[in-house]
């Protein structure tokens, strides 16, 4: 069984990451740490994911039409 990017949820990750070769970018697990304390802190999703740099703020406006 191959693990899903932890980000898209779409594409398999790539080995020894969590992330596809589309998503990852160099700090991208830094990121992620951060958001995961974010949530933890209570803030919502997007608002971790964004101020976190985990994902673009661009990425939540496509997918809320
Ligand atoms: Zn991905």
């Amino acid at each position: 069984m191959s693990d899903t990017c932890k980000r898209c949820n779409d594409l398999p990750a790539r080995n020894n990451s969590r992330w596809c070769s589309v998503c990852y970018y160099p700090g991208i697990d830094d990121d992620y740490q951060l958001f995961k304390d974010m949530l933890s802190d209570g803030y919502r999703y997007i608002d971790a994911a964004v101020q976190s740099g985990w994902r673009g703020a661009e990425e939540f406006m496509e997918t809320d039409q």
